[in-house]
């Protein structure tokens, strides 16, 4: 009997698995299913390429419409899991026959955090997940609309450099006192402050939204809780996001802040595996259990589970790794550091931002001589070394300082 291996979430981490099983030649039965109607893509360029309209919408997509039909795979779009049921191996759709699976993958990934303020469902109000939203901001991004954005994470910057580009005026409220800081320290977040100071943004830290303020139902100003209010047609709303963890917690499997799996990605029941955005996976490197919201875990996480489905030795221990482009900064960090959990950031290069220009340089968080991560500003083919510096701080090798610092020495040459 041929076996049927049912991925429920049909993002990039769930696309990425199903090719993989097709890859590795799986010849059972693979059915995708997703909540959404658009066919899996990637969700990086809703808040820059696609965004700023520069990229089309088919390069966010992972695959060809026809892709699915070539490999078999059914595609089951617009059709949400309710419940899994671990013990009869079934997953029970809304308006859809249920589906008994052998193996069954969780790539439910995550949806936004909601703000519960007064006024938080004005028409204005706006959140950035999907390609729907990522059209319905477009509109709201016109040149001199006053646009204000909150939350001072990666999506609130970059959907702040895209409204300045879009020519809208932009306040962005963070309640830190500075952005990205519990993700960067303060050394390295006092860059992108500096950027989007000089591309004309209106900071406004250690301050959060007390209300939205609207008539008739439209949202025309922003109430702060530092007492001010700034008058806006839009409010964007990147404050983080939460795991869709429901249909494994439901079904008795283990959950914390997660879906809770081996580096292997199982989870407590050994036919079910999770990936990307909502699995909490041990990670060998880092000696810990860590969940990771980034694009590259997404990609690499799918074929991981995949492999594991087909009863392959899979140990992932992928340094963790994301990017980000705003203006004119292009950036990628690898590596994992906790918040406030290095003593010293060494800089290689200059990281003042003048006139306005993105400065170029590599930052490194380090703990007792340990290179934890490694950031690269501007400054490119640097990953490999920096992953390498970063899995050698791991294990505990210490480095030099100085020459980490030192532009002169190849960071091959420190990497080892
Ligand atoms: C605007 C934006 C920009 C980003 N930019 C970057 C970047 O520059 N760099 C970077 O590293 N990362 C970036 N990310 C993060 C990255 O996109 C995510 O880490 C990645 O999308 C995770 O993929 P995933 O497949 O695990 O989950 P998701 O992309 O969340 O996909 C999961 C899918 O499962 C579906 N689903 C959930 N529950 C069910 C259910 N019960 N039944 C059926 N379907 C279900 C969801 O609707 C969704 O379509 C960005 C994210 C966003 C939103």
């Amino acid at each position: 009997m041929s076996e049927t291996f049912v991925i429920v979430g049909a993002g990039l981490a769930g696309a990425k698995a199903a090719e993989t099983l097709r890859a590795e030649g799986f010849e059972g039965r693979i059915v995708l299913v997703g909540e959404e109607s658009a066919r899996p893509y990637e969700r990086p360029p809703l808040s820059k390429g696609y965004l700023l309209g520069k990229d089309p919408r088919d390069k966010a997509f992972v695959h060809d419409t026809g892709w699915y039909g070539e490999k078999d795979i059914e595609l089951v779009l617009g059709v949400r899991a309710t419940e899994l049921d671990t013990a009869r191996r079934t997953v029970i759709l809304d308006e859809f026959e249920p589906l008994r699976y052998d193996k069954l993958l969780l790539a439910t990934g995550s949806r936004v955090r909601e703000l519960d303020v007064p006024g938080a469902t004005l028409n204005g109000v706006r959140y950035l997940r999907t390609l729907p939203d990522s059209d319905r901001l477009v509109e709201a991004l016109l040149p001199g609309a006053h646009v204000v954005i909150v939350g001072a994470g990666w999506i609130g910057l970059e959907t702040a450099a895209a409204a300045r580009e879009h020519g809208a005026t932009v306040t962005l409220v963070e309640v830190a006192d500075l952005p990205l800081q519990r993700v960067l320290g303060d050394e390295v977040a006092q860059v992108f402050a500096d950027l989007h100071r000089a591309h004309g943004v209106d900071l406004r830290f250690g301050t959060g939204v007390a209300e939205f303020v609207g008539s008739t139902g439209v949202m025309t100003s922003v109430k702060l809780t530092d007492g001010t209010e700034v008058p806006a047609a839009a409010a964007i709303v990147g404050v983080g996001i939460t795991p869709n963890t429901e249909l494994a917690a439901a079904a008795g499997l283990t959950v914390d802040n997660g879906v809770v799996t081996d580096a292997a990605l199982r989870t407590s029941d050994p036919r079910v595996y999770a990936c990307g955005d909502v699995a909490n996976s041990e990670n060998p490197l880092l000696g810990r259990r860590i969940r990771v919201e980034h694009w590259a875990n997404a990609l690499n996480g799918g074929p991981a589970a995949a492999k594991a489905m087909l009863g392959q030795q899979v140990v992932y221990d992928r340094v963790p790794y994301f990017f980000s482009d705003q203006y004119d900064l292009g950036m990628e960090y690898s590596g994992w550091v906790e918040p406030g959990g290095y003593d010293r950031v060494v800089f290689r290069g200059d990281p003042a931002v003048k006139d306005g220009k993105a400065p170029e340089f590599v930052a490194f968080w380090v703990k007792d001589g340990r290179v934890l991560a490694g950031m690269n500003v501007n400054v490119w083919d640097a990953q490999d070394d920096i992953q390498k510096l970063v899995r050698a701080g791991y294990a505990g090798t210490i480095v030099d300082l100085d020459r980490l610092a030192d532009p002169g020495t190849p960071l091959t040459d420190l990497a080892g």
